[in-house]
Parts: C-alpha cells; sequence; structure tokens
C-alpha cells in the first residue's frame, strides 16, 4: 500500500500520468491561454512533461528527491513562458526539502509541497486569488495536510486534494488577473479559467491516480 512509503518510482509513475493528462489536455490548455494570454501554455506543458519523463528514464530514481530533482531540472530547462521556472521552482523545491532516504512518509510529500507553494511565490509574488497557479495549487496542498492530519491515508487525502485543485481552478474564471500576461488584459481577463490553475489540476489528479494504482496494486 502506498501509505506505507513513497519511493522514486512512485514519482516516476505519478509523472508519467501527468504527461499523459497534459498530452490530452495539451488543446484544451491552448484554448485557455489563447484567451487571455499568447496560446502557448498547451504547448509549454507538454514540452516540460516530455523532458520530464525523458529524465526519469535514464536511470530508476534513488529517491523521490532525486526524481523530483530531475523533473524540476527538466522544466526549467524545456519549458518557456512564465510557467517553466514556476513549475520548475516547484518540483526543485520539492526535491530540496525531501529526505534523501529512499523511500519516504506521506508527511513529507506534505510538507515537502508546502516548500513547493513558499519558492513559487518567492518567484512568482502571486497570493490566492490574482488568478494564476496558486489559486488551484494552495487549497489542494491544504487538503492534503488537513485530511492526513484528520487520519485519512495519502491516497483518500490525494481525492480531496484533487477537488480542491479543480474548486480553486474554477474560482479564478471571474476574477481579474493581478499576475502574468492576462494582467495585462484588465477587466478583459475575467470570466475566463486560468490555463495555469487548470494545468495544476491535472498535477494533482495525476498524483492521486499515482496513489490508487499503487493501492490496488497491493
Ligand atoms: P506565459 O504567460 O509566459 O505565456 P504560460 O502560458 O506557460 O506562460 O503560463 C501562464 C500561466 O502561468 C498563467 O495561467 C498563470 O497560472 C501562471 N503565472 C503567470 N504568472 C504567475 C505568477 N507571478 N505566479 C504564479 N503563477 C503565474
Ligand atoms: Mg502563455
Amino acid at each position: 500500500m502506498s501509505d506505507d512509503g513513497l519511493d522514486g518510482a512512485f514519482v516516476k509513475r505519478w509523472i508519467g500520468l501527468l504527461g499523459e493528462r497534459i498530452d490530452a489536455a495539451e488543446q484544451q490548455l491552448t484554448e485557455l491561454d489563447a484567451a487571455i494570454g499568447d496560446a502557448d501554455h498547451g504547448a509549454n506543458m507538454t514540452r516540460g512533461l516530455t523532458a520530464s519523463r525523458a529524465a526519469l528514464e535514464l536511470a530508476q530514481p534513488a529517491s523521490p528527491a532525486i526524481a523530483c530533482q530531475r523533473v524540476g531540472e527538466a522544466l526549467v530547462k524545456s519549458m518557456g513562458g512564465a510557467s517553466g521556472p514556476l513549475y520548475g521552482s516547484i518540483f526543485i523545491a520539492l526535491g530540496n526539502s525531501l529526505p534523501r532516504d529512499a523511500v519516504i512518509a506521506p508527511r513529507d510529500l506534505v510538507d515537502g509541497l508546502r516548500h513547493s507553494l513558499t519558492s513559487l511565490q518567492a518567484i512568482g509574488a502571486a497570493v490566492v486569488g490574482d488568478k494564476t497557479m496558486l489559486d488551484a495549487l494552495q487549497p489542494a496542498v491544504h487538503a492534503l495536510a488537513e485530511q492526513l492530519d484528520a487520519g485519512a491515508s495519502l491516497a483518500e487525502a490525494s481525492v480531496a486534494a484533487a477537488g480542491a485543485a479543480n474548486a480553486g481552478a474554477v474560482s479564478t474564471i471571474p476574477l481579474r488577473a493581478r499576475k502574468g500576461r492576462a494582467s495585462y488584459l484588465g477587466p478583459r481577463s475575467e470570466g475566463h479559467q486560468d490555463p495555469g490553475a487548470t494545468s495544476s489540476v491535472l498535477l494533482f489528479d495525476a498524483l492521486r491516480d499515482a496513489l490508487w494504482l499503487d493501492s490496488r496494486q497491493c
């Protein structure tokens, strides 16, 4: 069962599933970014996830920390746009903050994701409500932590996290963008779901699927 611990192969499965979801959503992400940006978010994300999957194919990652570092570096190197350094920082911060052990505890992942949020905000200076990826990521990480604290398994908590991410992404629709390219549009950014918040939902959908896949196998 996944809640006994998470290893490098788990991160590889998570990123593999994320890549599949990003491939399937590329057109939707492009269209969302066409409405309030420059129509490259789908292409940026598919490029980043293709490079991330390739980086994890090189050798079986010895630990989740190493796997996350490889993903972060691949995202930074391969992706363009504002979202490259931002998504990259999420995984680099995760890789830096996780214990170096081959197998880590669910609580380590949640603590690491909290560091990811801090890093994202240090780079992007966004707060919730600015109509960015943070609007999906922050409630998702909070839901994950809250559920674990309440005694849920990580797999169970990930269902709540994916739901919270989706609710956060939908909540961006009426908002006026205050960060990134969409902020140049002012009031014309209202009425559209943020592309980065939308791709962030997929991060948590893939995490949930990787955990449930794990628990079915055991
Ligand atoms: P670009 O805006 O450079 O074309 P992308 O289209 O790939 O890059 O990514 C756009 C997404 O990046 C936005 O939808 C938003 O979620 C996210 N984003 C932009 N600026 C910031 C920021 N300062 N903090 C957090 N997220 C941001
Ligand atoms: Mg763009």
